[in-house]
């Protein structure tokens, strides 16, 4: 009888190890193939590979830099995205040292009073409207200008109703800014935007932080500005070395298009999918960066 009982709870107990066995073995298995995935999604701080960046090229550096979210915080109204005096000072005293141009989806007008520094390139409405020293210009798409007067008039009217919502016109684009709106109204905002950019076949609708934003639908994006920019720059640009520095959607145009000539480097808190090789986490550690990249480069 005793030895039932001792069989019996001998028998539970092993059963209990094996289950609890098999419960740990489980669990491993999926702690790594979850470490797996965050892994595959994490790529390596810029700030570590300080010394392979400013190694890797053998040539002339080339800085391409977005600016909100990147050289200034995002905030709650685009209008307040200012740049400090520090960061004027970082982008200033790297312009003195190799070509730098900003890429932004502000307007060009907007974009250059905002950084204000002379003698470097801007491109506005996300590299639909360039303009640099040495009478360098390319407008894209001006001829649907008109058209995307159309269009606002039309947003407008579907928006009127929807507080919080922002309409900005740029030249070359209209954006619709949510980030003030009722979480409620973002579907509402999306549906106008969707029928507006029905109606008109030219436009194209772009997705960014907060806004949606309809722009003209042609072979145009940050990725093809960055390469405009880098031909025009120099004769040789195979002696260039293009370091891009971005934190939007709209920047991964720019990291696929230089990946087999330079650098991508996402600007983010959270590890996510990107084409960019290298991350920093907010325009902190982004001027932290260029400081170091300035300490290794000489004056022009
Ligand atoms: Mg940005």
């Amino acid at each position: 009888m005793h030895g039932d009982a001792y069989s019996v709870s001998r028998s539970f107990r092993n059963a209990h190890a094996s289950s609890r066995r098999f419960y740990l073995v489980n669990m491993r298995f999926i702690c790594d193939a979850l470490f797996e995935i965050v892994k595959s999604k994490m790529i390596p701080s810029a700030l570590d590979h300080i010394d392979q960046i400013i190694a890797a090229p053998g040539k002339r550096l080339a800085l391409f830099l977005d600016y909100d979210g990147t050289l200034t915080p995002i905030v709650s109204r685009p209008e307040k995205a200012s740049l400090s005096d520090s960061m004027r000072e970082t982008v200033w005293a790297l312009a003195a040292r190799a070509p730098v141009a900003i890429l932004s989806g502000r307007d060009l007008d907007d974009i250059r009073q905002r950084v204000h520094i002379d003698g470097i390139v801007y491109a506005g409405s996300h590299g639909f409207d360039i303009a640099g020293p040495r009478g360098l210009r390319k407008q894209v798409a001006a001829e649907i200008v008109p058209i995307i007067d159309a269009a606002e008039k039309e947003l407008n009217e579907k928006l009127a109703g929807i507080r919080g919502v922002m309409l900005e016109r740029k030249r070359f684009s209209i954006a619709a800014h949510y980030r003030q709106a009722h979480e409620s109204d973002t579907i509402k905002v999306q549906r106008a935007v969707n029928e507006v950019e029905a109606h008109y076949c030219k436009l194209r609708l772009l997705l960014g932080k907060k806004v949606y934003e309809l722009q003209p639908d042609v072979d145009w994006d940050k990725g093809r500005a960055v390469v405009w920019i880098l031909e025009s720059l120099v004769q040789d640009r195979r002696g260039v070395f293009p370091i891009y520095i971005g934190d939007d959607l709209t920047d991964e145009d720019a990291f696929d298009a230089i990946r087999e000539r330079g650098i991508g480097i996402l600007v983010s808190e959270q590890p996510c999918s990107t084409a960019a090789r290298y991350m920093l986490r907010d325009p902190a550690e982004v001027e932290q960066f260029l400081r170091k990249l300035i300490a290794s480069l000489r004056v022009i």
